[in-house]
């Protein structure tokens, strides 16, 4: 499996070692047609605003856009959560507005009210959440899934083919919520290979109906 992490800033080394531990393929992301050949997506944590910027620059944005309306999965962590929220309270920029939740950024404080906290999430159990300047998800509508909440508020959510973390798994040395993504990205695999099959078999029998 051929798992983009979006290389523009932020802890891209981190998530990499995750997936190579995984046994899956990292590919860094810069450019769009470094997008075509990937099965899933991952959007580090880092400045939202620098990676937002940089990814209308380079012209990403919309070629995750085309990747998610397509069902590839996508994982974004802290800064990667923001920029798939749909709405970000109190702060106008860029973002790709794919997930139905409403996020508001620093809202834990400032670098120094930096924490850990011990969370428990759904179908994966324990885990030790690292917050680093972390965004707060406000509301959700339509689908959401919570998965973990930390002081009432979800930590982790899922909707459809996107999953996000305000915190960073890739800090530790937990590779479950890592896992619980590489899950999504083989269902998605197994049904777009499926598709692929079924299109080469029509190729092939309307091939085979020129010649009768
Ligand atoms: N505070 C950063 C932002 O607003 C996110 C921090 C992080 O990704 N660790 O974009």
């Amino acid at each position: 499996m051929k798992i983009g992490i979006l290389a523009l800033q932020g802890s891209i080394r981190e998530h990499s070692n995750i997936i190579k531990k995984l046994e899956a393929n990292p590919v860094k992301v810069k450019f769009p047609e470094d997008m075509e050949d990937i099965d899933a997506l991952i959007i580090p944590g880092g400045e939202s605003t620098t990676i937002g910027a940089l990814m209308k620059k380079y012209r990403l944005d919309k070629a995750i856009k085309e990747k998610h309306k397509q069902g590839m999965p996508i994982y974004g962590s802290c800064a990667g959560a923001i920029l798939l929220a749909k709405e970000i309270l109190d702060n106008r920029q860029i973002k790709l507005d794919l997930m139905d939740i409403s996020i508001k950024r620093n809202e834990y404080g400032r670098q120094i009210n930096s924490f850990e906290a011990d969370l428990s999430i759904k179908d994966i159990g324990d885990f030790k959440g690292i917050f680093i300047r972390a965004p707060v998800i406000k509301s959700f509508f339509n689908g959401a899934e919570i998965l973990a909440e930390h002081r009432n508020c979800p930590v982790m959510v899922k909707q459809d083919n996107i999953l996000l973390t305000t915190f960073h798994p890739e800090l530790t040395n937990d590779t479950r919520v890592h896992e619980y993504f590489l899950e999504m990205v083989k269902e998605y695999k197994e049904v777009k290979d499926m598709q692929r099959g079924i299109e080469k078999e029509k190729g092939q029998e309307m091939g085979l109906k020129r010649f009768v």
